[in-house]
């Protein structure tokens, strides 16, 4: 039986697939079996951490890894169990057919551990691409509904043609509903799938904007000392991990064009992508600007380090399917430049709540920068017009929202 939910609100419409209103009137909310595979902190983490947040007594997180993540859900009460296997664990994502047949005991193992647990629930609710190779096979056991979230573009620049075939084959014969991060992940999905892409609802992350008024901005100089960054400089802030496809080198590349301007780098490589964090500090050093680069690491309180930037890069070179980051910036009040693609064109509309800027182009980025630098009331526009459309259009309370609908709506 499901276990009893406080009534949802009424739904919004932010999605090609709207769902019906007597939806909203639901007065139960199905039990939940969440499956995510990494114990870091991503953009789908952060997104799960919410929802499973919001719904700790009727529902569980299976991690196929640990790692903070684990910590994180713990601390807001949510029940966690995390089943790693190493050989499974090293799967990567342009994996070879050979290597994939040398995990399958290793995989029939977790399939069978996963649907063991998701029969004690209503709906499996799979969060990242291996949970849903993972709990999709299960279905002739667990036989529940299963909801993935797609947070990728599933093309060949990101993934194996491996991947993308068993995905497409997944998605077909053992996913009741996908729910797409944006309209651009959706029609990746309609295109490798051939489904319609009316049928896939396009929820958006939820950024909780409260976050960002723990932090006062006013003393700017204040802030930067307490996060030993320099007072005075002229600062871009980059937030995410490090990894080739999020672009920090063109960040790098544009700020040879900005002398005076300091970048301050948030973010760790968190899925093994240390040789490019010092490639990163190799082109930093070569190119005569390490001492306008700062390597600041993995950070918890993004909102006190955006706040202090004087502008938010985004740099990705393909394109992103989200861009949590960008709506972070946005509800910090920051002006942002975005790398025109994939789901960032759903969040900034040029020259109103942001700039955009080609993906991959130094030039135009370093251009970016000048044009909002030379420009203090341009730049301040776009960043109160950003924190209302944070605030109103990207809020925790809408996503949480849409999604237990969705998970109602599988459920039936
Ligand atoms: N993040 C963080 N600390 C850091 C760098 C990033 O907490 O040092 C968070 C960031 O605030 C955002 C998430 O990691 O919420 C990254 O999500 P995004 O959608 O931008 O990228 P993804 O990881 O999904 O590719």
């Amino acid at each position: 039986m499901p276990h009893s939910l406080p009534l949802p609100k009424a739904a919004s419409p932010d999605s090609s697939a709207t769902l019906a209103a007597s939806d909203a009137l639901e007065p139960s909310m199905p039990s939940v079996l969440f499956v995510d595979q990494s114990g870091q902190l991503g953009g789908a983490e952060f997104a799960l951490l919410e929802l499973a947040g919001s719904c700790v007594a009727r529902s569980e997180v299976v991690l196929l890894a640990e790692g903070p993540f684990r910590v994180r859900l713990e601390a807001l009460g949510a029940r966690v169990e995390v089943l790693s296997d190493a050989h499974v664990s090293g799967v990567v994502r342009q994996a070879s057919v050979l290597n994939c047949l040398r995990v399958v005991p290793g995989i029939l193992r977790q399939v069978r551990a996963i649907a063991a647990r998701a029969r004690a629930f209503d709906v499996l609710f799979l969060n990242t691409q291996k949970a849903l190779v993972l709990g999709a096979l299960g279905k002739p056991l667990h036989r529940r509904p299963v909801i993935w979230y797609q947070h990728d573009i599933l093309t060949r620049e990101h993934f194996g043609r491996v991947q993308l075939s068993v995905v497409k084959w997944l998605v077909r014969v053992a996913v009741d509903q996908v729910i797409a991060n944006s309209h651009a992940s959706a029609r990746s999905l309609a295109a490798l799938t051939g489904i319609d892409v009316e049928t896939v609802p396009v929820v958006y992350n939820g950024i909780d904007a409260s976050t960002f008024n723990l932090t006062d901005g006013s003393d700017i100089a204040a802030l930067r000392r307490r996060l030993g960054l320099p007072e005075r400089a002229w600062l871009a802030g980059l937030f995410g991990r490090l990894a080739p496809w999020k672009g920090q080198h063109v960040a790098l590349d544009a700020l040879t064009r900005l002398p005076d301007a300091h970048l301050v780098l948030v973010g760790a490589p968190l899925f093994g992508e240390d040789a490019y964090a010092q490639r990163l500090r190799e082109q930093a050093a070569k190119s005569g600007i390490a001492d306008r680069v700062h390597f600041a690491g993995f950070q918890d309180d993004v909102p006190a380090w955006m706040k202090a930037m004087d502008v938010i890069l985004h740099t990705s070179t393909e394109p992103e399917p989200f861009g949590r980051v960008i709506v972070e910036g946005m509800a910090a009040a920051r002006p942002v430049i975005a790398a025109a693609a994939g789901g960032v064109i759903e969040i900034v509309r040029h020259g109103e709540n942001g700039w955009l800027v080609k993906p991959g182009d130094a030039t135009a980025l370093a251009d970016a920068v000048d044009a909002l630098r030379a420009d203090p009331a341009l730049a301040r526009r776009l960043a109160q017009q950003a924190q209302t459309d944070a605030r109103t259009e990207f809020s925790v309370d809408r996503y949480v929202r849409r999604m237990t609908q969705a998970i109602e709506k599988a459920a039936r």
